[in-house]
């Protein structure tokens, strides 16, 4: 495994269209008035990033990054710099818009497929979100333009993420990020208006990873090993191997030092974890890194269990850090991003 080289920049513009349910900022009522960032803050925040080593940028938040009004520029710079680019979207903003993207230089879109038709309609909480989505999605295929999506799993899609991952593969996403959702921010207080306890969810993941597998490549982030079968622990990132998640960004950590970021991460984990059973004498807790405590106290703990031992195929694996991370073939040199050979 290899720190993560993406630069995120985590406040390009704090505007949107959308009002997503599960939407990390949807209670910083204030903050939605303070717009865009300044071109020339991003500008520098994308030099620091590359200074540092990163070699990609990706336009996250708050709002919908295509909402800046110089969105244009932003990733003409990015190109101009020699960094790759993506932008997480929701696909709304109009297919003139991700075109000129597209000729600026930008690598793909990371679009945010929670749902299908009235589905994503109710989670955006935006009439005609679902049906505008679908219209970019299909000419994206059409004009063969790379794209990956992102589903939060939560209440109003779990049942029918299997539709969703069909759907995404069918029209040529080249890699899935199945997020579970954490409570991040004020969200400890309202996890359960959103969140849908991991037991519930074992068996859609299963089935949807299960249909996935050999199509196309894929990452589970969030969710606790133990309650999925072995063969699927490697697609599992959790806190403590974030910062090594190529579909992840860097934090402003990136080093070529990986024992410097092996640090952070671990304390990145020890922030979140849970402390003591089942996690700690678990075989599995290097590699997990141990379920998030506040999702687990929600649901009661309901489900983990202390993994004793693993199947023969996987003891390698288990002794080596990050050695079930690595299986996965959406985090390794040969099959992962480096594999995309039509990312610029
Ligand atoms: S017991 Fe804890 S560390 Fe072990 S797999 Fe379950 S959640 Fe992860």
């Amino acid at each position: 495994m290899n720190p993560c080289k993406v630069l995120a920049l985590q406040d390009v513009t704090w505007k949107c269209n959308w009002k997503c349910k599960h939407c990390y900022f949807r209670r910083f009522d204030k903050s939605w008035d303070s717009g865009d960032t300044p071109l020339e803050v991003l500008k520098k925040e994308i030099d620091s990033g590359k200074a540092r080593g990163c070699d990609e940028v990706a336009l996250c938040g708050k709002g919908e990054p295509t909402l800046h009004s110089q969105v244009n520029q932003i990733i003409e710079y990015a190109t101009k710099v020699g960094m790759k680019s993506l932008i997480i979207t929701n696909g709304s903003v109009g297919i003139e818009t991700y075109q000129k993207l597209y000729d600026l230089g930008l690598g793909y879109l990371q679009i945010s497929m929670h749902g299908l038709g009235k589905t994503l309609d109710k989670i955006a909480e935006r009439e005609g979100a679902g049906q505008r989505q679908m219209k970019l999605l299909e000419w994206l295929n059409k004009e063969n333009h790379p794209f990956r999506i992102n589903i939060t799993l939560q209440q109003l899609n779990y049942q029918e993420l299997i539709d969703i991952v069909e759907k995404a593969v069918q029209l040529g996403a080249f890699h899935v990020s199945l997020l579970n959702f954490l409570p991040h921010y004020q969200w400890n207080l309202y996890l359960k208006e959103v969140a849908v306890n991991p037991v519930e969810l074992v068996d859609m993941l299963e089935e949807s990873m299960e249909y996935m597998e050999g199509k196309v490549i894929f990452t589970l982030r969030y969710f606790p090993m133990c309650l999925l079968r072995p063969n699927f622990w490697k697609y599992v990132t959790n806190a403590q191997f974030v910062l090594f998640d190529p579909w992840e960004w860097d934090y402003g950590q990136y080093s070529k030092d990986i024992e410097k970021v092996w640090e952070s991460a671990v304390g990145l984990s020890e922030t979140v974890r849970i402390k003591g059973e089942p996690c700690d004498p678990c075989l599995l807790k290097d590699h997990c890194g141990g379920w998030n405590k506040v999702y687990a106290q929600a649901f009661n703990f309901e489900g983990l269990k202390t993994i004793k031992e693993v199947p023969n195929e996987l003891e390698e694996a288990v002794i080596q850090r990050g050695g079930l991370f690595d299986l996965n073939p959406a985090n390794n040199e040969k099959g992962g991003k480096n594999a995309i050979q039509h990312i610029r």
